[in-house]
Formats: structure tokens, sequence, C-alpha cells
């Protein structure tokens, strides 16, 4: 089972690092000094519970405020992370901030879960067990507060081992969501063994679900789906009203957008949920 683990992981580290660049390899060493001195942070999106619009928990999503780059999304420097060793030391960073972060607004009274999204490497890596039951043990949090994001298609690098990995995360007592549901080719048999509690829509099906038949269909047998295996549902990138009445009516559970709130910096949602209250 180890060695099979590994020789998986060399693989996946193998096809993605074929096309290296010295620009690349650049914004790597910059991306590891990054981790290791502070360099990162994490913004926070809320969830809203669709039946009464109250703020159930928020998604942690990675940001890196490069010296001379700007802001560079995580869509670039994730897969960058996950073709070395890296993708292992940023998870760990990323976890470590938003376990911290919980802690903190559990101490102000903020009750909230929050999600946090592992890259298919982690869940490969025999070593992230044992460090996200430390790091829970660390900051004194309840695993029931945390939720781990894998997308869909992660899960098919390596089915079995994918759902080995996730049976132990879950016997911790972490949540479990699938990410980006729709984009990935996983079977209803698969799906239907998987130790997961929410299946997120991918925002390509959400975006034109009201003026698009085919994907408020999608949307409609997702949602008949995921109740049926007693799922929960999440609507990713809700950008307008008339989308959240969609969902609404359709008995969608929860939704996350910018017409809700966008990712924000910790300080900065302490004011949204004032504001809001
Ligand atoms: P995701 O987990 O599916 O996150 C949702 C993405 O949609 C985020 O992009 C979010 O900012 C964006 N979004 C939210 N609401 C809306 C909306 O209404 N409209 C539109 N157009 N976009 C919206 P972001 O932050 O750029 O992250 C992209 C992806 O990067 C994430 O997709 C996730 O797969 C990955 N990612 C982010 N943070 C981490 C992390 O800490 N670790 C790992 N492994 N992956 C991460
Ligand atoms: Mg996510
Ligand atoms: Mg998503
Ligand atoms: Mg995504």
């Amino acid at each position: 089972y180890q060695a099979k683990r590994e020789r998986r992981e060399y693989a996946l580290y193998q096809r993605s690092s074929d096309n290296y660049t010295p620009e690349r390899l650049a914004l790597h060493t910059q991306l590891g000094r990054a981790i290791r001195e502070g360099g990162l942070c994490l913004h926070y999106q809320p969830k809203i519970r669709l039946s009464d619009r109250q703020v159930i928990g928020f998604e942690a999503l990675l940001r890196w405020p490069h010296p001379d780059k700007g802001m560079i999304p995580p869509s670039e420097f994730i897969p960058l992370a996950e073709s070395t060793e890296l993708i292992h030391p940023l998870t760990r960073w990323v976890l470590d901030e938003a376990l911290g972060q919980l802690r903190r607004w559990q101490e102000q009274g903020l009750g909230t879960c929050l999600a946090v999204n592992i890259s298919t490497h982690n869940l490969l890596n025999p070593h992230f067990l044992p460090e996200l039951a430390g790091l829970l043990e660390r900051h004194q949090v309840a695993a029931e507060l945390l939720e781990l994001e894998v997308t869909e298609g992660a899960l098919m690098e390596d089915p079995e081992l994918a759902l080995r990995s996730l049976q132990a995360i879950r016997e911790l007592g972490v949540s479990l969501s699938i990410d980006d549901f729709g984009t990935g080719y996983s079977s209803l048999a698969y799906l239907k063994r998987l130790p997961v509690q929410v299946l997120k829509i991918d925002r390509t099906f959400i975006s034109a679900m009201v003026e698009n038949a085919s994907d408020a269909v999608i949307v409609q047998s997702t949602l008949a789906l995921a109740h049926n295996f007693a799922m929960q549902v999440v609507a990713e990138g809700v950008e307008d009203d008339a989308t959240a009445a969609a969902l609404t009516r359709l008995g969608c559970d929860i939704a996350q957008g910018y017409h809700f709130g966008r990712p924000m910096p910790a300080a900065e949602v302490e004011r949204w949920r004032t504001e809001r209250a």
C-alpha cells in the first residue's frame, strides 16, 4: 500500500514537471520562500444557507501577493507547487493559518465552519493524515468545524487510494466535500462509496443556469442525486439574485459567490459580518 502510494506520487510529479522554464523555476524558488517567510495569505469567502440566508461557514482561498508581479492567482501557483514536493509545506501552511483563524473566530464567539482546499498530492501523501490530526490538536479546534474540499478530477488520479485516504480523514471527524463537481468523470458507483457530505456544483453550470435549460437540468439532476445520497449541495459562483432565487426554488442547500460575498481578508470578514447582521 505504502509503496504503491509512493510510486503513484512520483508519477504525478513526473507528469506535471516536464514543462520547466527558467521563469517557472524562479517562481518556484520564490514560492518556497513565501511559504517559509509568511509571504502568503488567506482570504475567506462566505457560504450562505439558501433557506434562511444565514452565513453557515467560509472557504479559505490562498493568495500570493508577489513583490513585483502583484497578486498571483492560485490557478497559477498551485500547479507549480503540485509539480514538486512544495505542495506539502504549502498545504501545511494553509491548514495551520486556517485553523488558527478558526480558533480566533471561536474565541470571539463567531461560531463557524471553515473549508480548506487540498490537492490530490496531499491526499496521496502518507504524512498528511498525522499532520492534519496534529494541527487540529495544536489549535484545539473540533474536527467537525473543518471541511476539506477535494476536486472531483483529483480523485480520479487514483480512485482507490483516494477513497482510503478520504475514509481515514473522515474517521478523524473532519467533513469532506467534492469541489468542481460535474467537471470530472467519477462514476455513480464510485460516488456512492465516498464518505463525503457535500457536493459543490462547478461554477460553469451555475453561471448560465437561468438562461440555459441544459445547465439548469444538470443542476437539478445533481441536486436529486446528492439528496438521494444524503449529501448537501453547494452552488459555486452565484453572481446575481435571479440565480440565487432559481437555486432556492430548486432546493439547493448552500450558495457561494460574488452575489453574497467575495473572498476577503479576515479583518474584513468581521466588518462584513456586523454590517450584515
Ligand atoms: P475553488 O476551490 O473551486 O474556489 C472557487 C473559486 O471561484 C475561487 O477562485 C473564488 O475566488 C472564485 N469565485 C467565488 N465566487 C465567484 C463568483 O461569483 N464568480 C466568479 N467568477 N468566481 C468566483 P480562486 O480564489 O482564484 O481559486 C481558484 C482555485 O484555486 C480554487 O477553486 C481551488 O481549486 C484552488 N485553491 C485556492 N486556494 C487553495 C489552497 O489553499 N490550496 C489548494 N490546494 N488549492 C487552492
Ligand atoms: Mg474549493
Ligand atoms: Mg470549485
Ligand atoms: Mg475550481
